[in-house]
């Protein structure tokens, strides 16, 4: 085994992490590809394949899916992810490499593909099962806490069982919402839908109907792309949507005096149309703006 191996290892968990802090949780595949350096070397994460070994290391660093399949079918009951081999050779090179990961319990970085081009990053990620006759592999994710101090936590079987449940559950809740946020402003070519501010990292993905009430579905018919100012007024009802897509602002706030933001990034919307995706079939859904839009009039 390469005696950089781990080393190399911990400086990508670390890269991720910074990135992380810079970008959020979904990544852009070319600072993927990019990566980061190690000794003057360039150790890319990510490449057309699914199972990805950088030159450096002698075994695949990560795995990545792409992002067609609905994302419940990639967790099985068993709070297991299931990875398919590259190709039906069970001996290929990358599905031996990633067999030999599962022998010497090498963490590895799972790349959860979220549209087309951004992924959700998560590790430590351990192969922890290899069904050949499915062309399977089984991995778990663990809590990247535990990878840097593996004695204080408790290692007994049960016990990692019931943390990687866990881990699971958020692992989950996040994909959802990274997914809705991802689908609704690529549907808006990210843009606000109501003063077409281009800067992503401004814009939100707003519920029309909240994800907190059984209809709030994180689908892209339930969304609008918003900015950060026009979220919070149409979450608080400064700002309504009429199923017909024609924006209204409230009363009160038609009425008042003040600055520039005011007049053009509120009293200015009044009356003006809901810029909307390309395609009709991702239009916000009218019966869900009826509803929002019943209790705006009740605010104002
Ligand atoms: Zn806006």
């Amino acid at each position: 085994m390469n005696k950089h191996d781990l080393a190399i290892r911990l400086a990508a968990f670390q890269w991720l992490s910074d990135q992380v802090k810079v970008h959020g949780d979904v990544l852009p595949r070319p600072l993927l590809q990019k990566g980061f350096n190690y000794e003057g070397e360039r150790v890319p994460l990510v490449a057309p394949q699914g199972i990805f070994k950088p030159r450096l290391l002698e075994l695949p660093l990560s795995i990545a899916t792409t992002p067609k399949g609905p994302y419940h079918d990639t967790f099985g009951t068993d709070g297991l992810l299931a990875y398919k081999y590259r190709g039906s050779d069970q001996d290929h090179p990358d599905n031996s490499g990633l067999r030999r990961t599962m022998t010497l319990k090498l963490p590895l970085v799972y790349l959860h593909g979220i549209v087309p081009g951004k992924y959700l990053a998560l590790w430590p990620v351990y192969v922890v099962g290899d069904d050949s006759a499915e062309l399977t592999f089984r991995i778990a994710v663990d809590d990247a806490k535990y990878l840097a101090r593996p004695a204080e936590g408790d290692s007994s079987e049960d016990s990692i069982n019931t943390r990687r449940a866990y881990i699971i559950a958020t692992i989950r809740v996040r994909l959802h919402q990274r997914s809705f946020r991802e689908k609704v402003i690529a549907a808006y070519r990210s843009q606000c839908s109501l003063c077409r501010l281009r800067h992503e990292a401004l814009l939100d993905a707003a519920h029309i109907i909240p994800d907190s009430s059984p209809e709030g579905e994180p689908k892209v018919t339930n969304g609008i792309a918003l900015c950060k100012l026009h979220h919070a007024a149409f979450d608080s009802f400064i700002i309504g949507v009429a199923p017909d897509y024609k924006v209204h602002v409230r009363r009160d706030v038609l009425d008042e005096t003040d600055g520039p933001v005011l007049k053009y990034g509120l009293q200015k919307l009044q009356g003006s149309r809901l810029f909307l995706p390309q395609s009709e079939k991702q239009w916000p859904n009218r019966d869900a703006l009826e509803w929002r839009f019943e209790r705006f009039k009740t605010a104002a």
